[in-house]
C-alpha cells in the first residue's frame, strides 16, 4: 500500500460529514467555517509506543484512545469538539493494523460528530499524534487560573481504576486481570467528559482533566490560581472494582495515578445547588471532595483530620513546595 492508498482508504473515507467543513482530507490544507459567535479552542497530544502504549496495543483501542485524549483536553475547557486532525508515521503498512485503529478512531469520532479533516501520515517508529479543535462561545471557556478561596472542589467520575488496570498487567500487588475486568476500558478505551464539560462551563470557576493523577492536576490548578486546596479522603470516588482493593493500594492510584480523563472543576460555594441539580438532571455523575483554601498547599486528610500517608513507597507526601 502506498501512502495514498492509505488515506484514501482509511482515513478519506470516515462517516462524519460536518456542514462546516468546506475543505476536508485532499488539499493541501483544510478549511472550516467556525460561527462568528464562537472562539476555536486548538489542542494536540501525541502517543508514542513504548512510551504511552505497548507495541502490540490492539490498535482499536489505540485509535480511540489517540481522539479521546484530546476531546478530554476540549472538555476540559469547556469546548465542543468540532474537527481534528490525525499525524501517524507506521513501521509497515499493515492492513489488519489500519483497519482496527482506523476503526476504532472513526466510532469514537462519530459519537460525537467530530471531522477528521486532515494530516500527515509517513513511515517511522509508530507514533500517533491528534490535533483537535472546538468551540465554545465567546469569553466561555473554563481555565486553570480561576479557582478562589472557599470555591467547592468536585472531580467526575470514579479515579484510579486505569492505573488498577495496569498494574495488574505488571502482575502486582497479587492482582490479576481478571480481577479488574470490569475497568479494563477506563484504561483502554477512556470515555472523554465532553457532556460534562460543556454543561458545567457556564457554572465552573476553573477545570482541568485528569491525565496526570489528581495530585499532580489539582496542583497545576493551584498553582495558576495561586491558591490551596484541602481534599476529604473519604470523598475521593472509586468503582466498586477499586474498593475490592483498597486493602492492597489503599488511594494511591486514586489520588496519583494517571489517565483517568475524568474533570476536576472548582465553583463558587453559591453556584453549588445548581452545579449539583445540574449533575442530576444530566446524569453526569459529579462528587464534591474538598474546597479551595488560601496559602499554596494541597491537604489530602482523612475523617480524624490526619495527613494522607500513602500504602506504597514514593507517594509520602502530596504537598507542594
Ligand atoms: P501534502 O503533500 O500537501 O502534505 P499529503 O500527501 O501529506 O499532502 O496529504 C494529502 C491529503 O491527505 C491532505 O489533505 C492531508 O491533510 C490528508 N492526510 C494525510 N495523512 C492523513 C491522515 N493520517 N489522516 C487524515 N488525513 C490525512
Ligand atoms: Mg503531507
Amino acid at each position: 500500500m502506498t501512502e495514498f492508498e492509505i488515506i484514501r482508504t482509511y482515513f478519506a473515507t470516515q462517516p462524519v460529514q460536518r456542514a462546516d467543513v468546506r475543505v476536508g482530507i485532499g488539499d493541501d490544507a483544510a478549511v472550516v467555517q467556525a460561527p462568528p459567535s464562537m472562539e476555536t479552542v486548538i489542542t494536540t497530544d501525541i502517543l508514542v509506543a513504548g512510551v504511552h502504549f505497548s507495541e502490540n496495543v490492539d490498535p482499536a483501542d489505540l485509535g480511540h484512545k489517540a481522539l479521546a485524549v484530546n476531546l478530554s483536553d476540549l472538555a476540559a475547557m469547556g469546548a465542543a469538539p468540532a474537527w481534528f486532525l490525525l499525524d501517524l508515521t507506521l513501521p509497515k503498512a499493515d492492513e489488519a493494523w489500519l483497519n482496527g485503529f482506523a476503526g476504532g478512531l472513526h466510532e469514537l469520532a462519530q459519537v460525537y460528530q467530530v471531522q477528521l479533516i486532515g494530516g500527515d501520515t509517513s513511515v517511522g517508529p509508530l507514533n500517533v499524534a491528534v490535533t483537535a479543535v472546538g468551540l465554545v462561545p465567546q469569553g466561555k471557556c473554563m481555565r486553570r487560573d480561576g479557582a478562589r478561596p472557599g470555591d467547592l472542589i468536585y472531580v467526575t467520575g470514579t479515579l484510579g481504576d486505569a492505573t488498577l488496570v495496569l498494574a495488574a498487567r505488571r502482575g502486582e500487588h497479587g492482582i490479576s486481570v481478571n480481577d479488574v475486568a470490569a475497568v479494563r476500558q477506563r484504561l483502554d478505551r477512556p470515555d472523554p467528559r465532553v457532556a460534562e464539560g460543556v454543561g458545567l462551563r457556564d457554572l465552573a470557576s476553573s477545570a482541568i482533566d485528569i491525565s496526570d493523577g489528581l495530585v499532580a492536576d489539582l496542583g497545576h490548578v493551584l498553582e495558576a490560581s495561586k491558591v490551596g486546596a484541602r481534599v476529604n479522603l473519604g470523598a475521593i470516588p472509586v468503582s466498586p472494582t477499586y474498593r475490592a482493593h483498597m486493602r492492597k493500594i489503599g488511594l494511591d492510584y486514586a489520588l496519583a495515578g494517571g489517565d483517568d480523563y475524568e474533570l476536576c472543576v472548582t465553583v463558587r460555594s453559591a453556584n453549588a445547588m445548581r452545579v449539583e441539580a445540574l449533575a442530576l438532571a444530566s446524569g453526569f455523575s459529579l462528587t464534591r471532595i474538598g474546597e479551595i483554601t488560601t496559602g499554596d498547599n494541597l491537604e489530602i486528610l482523612d475523617s480524624m483530620g490526619r495527613a494522607y500517608q500513602s500504602r506504597l513507597k514514593g507517594y509520602e507526601h502530596f504537598t507542594r513546595r
